[in-house]
């Protein structure tokens, strides 16, 4: 008979036997910031700060946005609080940016190849996040859609100090050269939303080709497995902040390929919280293996589902 873990807003979220799981949520605005609080996130693995962007009719001065990212950091204190960069362009226009159409636009400017071509939009908010943590917050900085050492670089170049600086695996170039950007990072949170379209080849927004987006592929579980074995050997935490996070399944099966932390919607958290506090360490070993074993998405979003209904 497993011990059954009482759960509460209060406490920290952790398995049957007590593995302790980082549970944050991804938040937009300083409002969120509260609401995520109230709902007992711990702290922010995600900060969309394309949200604030498109909230501004123009670019936000490195003083608007230290204000906006210290109200995020005072509402979620004394958790941490993950502030990605500008993440636009794609689904996600700035009015103001002057973007050209593009015939591909998630294969075109967006994430940090948005803020390479624009050196003072990049410094602007690297400086107001250093701001932050030179205010005492505990924040870390994300960089977006990372294909290349040199990107995670041109950043750090901006910062001086210890501001801790991760990346978003979301694309495959980062899985497969992640040996070169580990020793680069502080941690790494993998995008599931962006690493599953771009690894399957299947518009993420595309209805007419939503059967094929399967989060539960083989070559998505082994991706996602291949980052968590490589960053942990780095000594490299992992975080995952795409919707497979925040539906009780597929964050159980993350915690069973060794995630870390996971960085889930708002209103996900209470139902994940509670998943994860009826899961045993042991269970989650065997859903590992069922999951690496799995030759189609079906077989292994059952094995996952399966563990999930019986401990609901
Ligand atoms: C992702 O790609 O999984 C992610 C968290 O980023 P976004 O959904 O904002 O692209
Ligand atoms: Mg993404």
């Amino acid at each position: 008979v497993e011990h059954r873990r009482l759960w509460s807003k209060e406490h920290p979220a952790a398995t049957a036997d007590g593995r302790a799981v980082m549970l944050s949520a991804n938040v937009g605005s300083i409002a969120e910031a509260e609401a995520a609080r109230e709902i007992g996130a711990e702290g922010s693995g995600l900060v969309r700060s394309e949200f604030f962007f498109m909230r501004c009719t123009g670019y936000p001065s490195r003083d608007d946005q230290r204000v906006e990212y210290g109200g995020i950091c005072e509402a979620l204190s004394p958790h941490g609080v993950t502030i990605r960069l500008l993440d636009c362009g794609a689904d996600k226009p700035l009015p103001y940016a002057g973007q050209k159409a593009e015939d591909n636009p998630y294969l075109g400017e967006r994430g940090i190849r948005f803020l390479m071509e624009r050196p003072e939009q990049l410094h602007a908010q690297v400086a107001a996040i250093a701001d932050c943590a030179d205010e005492g917050h505990p924040v870390k900085l994300m960089i977006p859609m990372v294909i290349s050492p040199g990107e995670v670089r041109t950043v750090r170049e901006q910062v001086q100090g210890d501001l801790q600086i991760g990346i978003m695996v979301e694309t495959p170039a980062s899985v497969l050269a992640l040996h070169h950007l580990l020793p680069l990072v502080d941690f790494v949170s993998i995008g599931t939303n962006d690493l599953t379209q771009y690894i399957l080849a299947v518009d993420r927004g595309n209805a007419g080709v939503a059967r094929l987006y399967q989060e539960f592929h083989p070559a998505v579980l082994a991706a996602i497995n291949q980052v968590v074995v490589q960053s942990h050997a780095a000594g490299v935490s992992v975080s995952v902040c795409g919707d497979m996070a925040s539906r009780p399944d597929s964050a159980i099966a993350l915690l069973a390929l060794g995630v870390d932390q996971l960085s889930s919607g708002i209103d996900a958290i209470p139902e994940i919280k509670a998943t994860i506090a009826q899961v045993s360490s042991h269970q989650l070993q065997a859903l590992t293996e069922k999951l690496l074993g799995a030759s189609e998405a079906a077989v292994a979003a059952a094995h996952a589902a399966e563990l999930t209904a019986a401990v609901q």
